[in-house]
């Protein structure tokens, strides 16, 4: 199985680094080459658009920013359709909406092509060292034939039913994520504020029922000030545009997600789409006039 990877970003290079070091043939492609010199040095293949990646692989995976540029790289001109043989699959594992995915793949499955998705979470750092939980919506022969694909990327690849409900889980996820950051950028304030000592105070909270798998992992980096977790703004906030859309189809009142999503605006307006999302905190930390800080903290996570 040959596979093609576009979009070779801040989670998708640690995904296709993890093809090329499970030995699958890979051909890669970004509209930024530099991002594809690391792989193309461990083995990787070039081609230079779209299609042309796509004509050099049996199965392409795409990871991508956003819905606009999933259905550019797969429908635009010198894109993924034109390149796919028939019988060929698309792995969409951008965190994409439920039914842009299912409307691409009516397109895709007319040439011949099926789809899966296979959207991730856990982080970059989990990414990188080929644990990251996939999440795979599709038929269950067309999952079997990528499962050891998937497996290279991941730890727990989940097949959560037919596609289209991995995008759901994976936009929960990420609702219940955010909420948590904001939720620890505010009890480590309070800490602060009733004169503990934060790294004390980190410790304390993951050792008791207010832990998650957030404060363990992005409260170290706000402790230690780098707020490095990989991941944008801009991706908070169109994935919590994602779950806000989702509560209304699905008539869920989404009282904390709607308050989270208008925080992540704020952020967004206040540092930059592409500013890491766990500088969300940093608006609490002006508002009150004080830093989160504490000594021992890493500036990145480790794999
Ligand atoms: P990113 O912005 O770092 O990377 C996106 C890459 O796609 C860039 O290298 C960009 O040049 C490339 N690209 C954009 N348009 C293109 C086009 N038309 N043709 C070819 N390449 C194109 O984003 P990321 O953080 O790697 O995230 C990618 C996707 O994965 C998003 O949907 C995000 O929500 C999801 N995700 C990210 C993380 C994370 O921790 N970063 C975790 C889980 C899910």
């Amino acid at each position: 199985m040959r596979y093609g990877f576009i979009g070779l970003g801040h989670l998708g290079a640690h995904l296709a680094a993890s093809l090329v070091r499970a030995g699958f043939a890979l051909t890669v492609h970004d509209l930024n080459r530099s991002a594809a010199e690391p792989l193309i040095e461990a083995g990787a293949l070039w081609a230079d658009s779209s299609k042309a990646c796509a004509a050099a692989a049996d199965a392409v995976i795409t990871c991508l920013p956003s819905p606009a540029a999933s259905r550019a790289v797969l429908t635009g001109e010198n894109g993924v359709l034109e390149g796919l043989r028939a019988g060929g699959t698309w792995i969409e594992m951008s965190t994409n909406d439920q039914h842009e995915i299912e409307a691409l793949a009516a397109l895709a499955a007319k040439q011949g092509i099926g789809t899966l998705e296979a959207p991730v979470t856990g982080g970059v750092h989990r990414a990188a060292s080929g644990e990251i939980t996939v999440l795979v919506g599709g038929d269950a022969a067309t999952f079997e034939a990528h499962r050891p694909a998937l497996e290279a990327m991941g730890g727990q690849v989940l097949h959560m039913g037919a596609l289209g409900k991995a995008s759901v889980i994976k936009v929960i996820t990420n609702m219940l994520a955010f909420i948590h950051l904001v939720a620890a950028g505010e009890a480590l304030m309070l800490a602060k504020r009733g004169g503990l000592d934060l790294a004390q105070a980190f410790t304390a909270i993951k050792a008791s029922s207010g832990n998650s798998f957030v404060h363990e992992t992005e409260s170290q980096l706000i402790l230690n000030g780098s707020y490095n977790i990989g991941f944008t703004m801009d991706l908070a906030c169109k994935d919590l545009g994602f779950a806000h859309q989702l509560g209304r189809e699905l008539g869920v009142p989404l009282e904390l997600a709607g308050m989270t999503e208008q925080i992540f605006r704020r952020g967004q307006a206040r540092y930059g789409g592409d500013a890491w999302s766990t500088r969300i905190v940093q608006l609490l930390e002006e508002a009150v006039g004080a830093d989160l800080r504490a000594p021992g903290f890493p500036a990145v996570l480790e794999e």
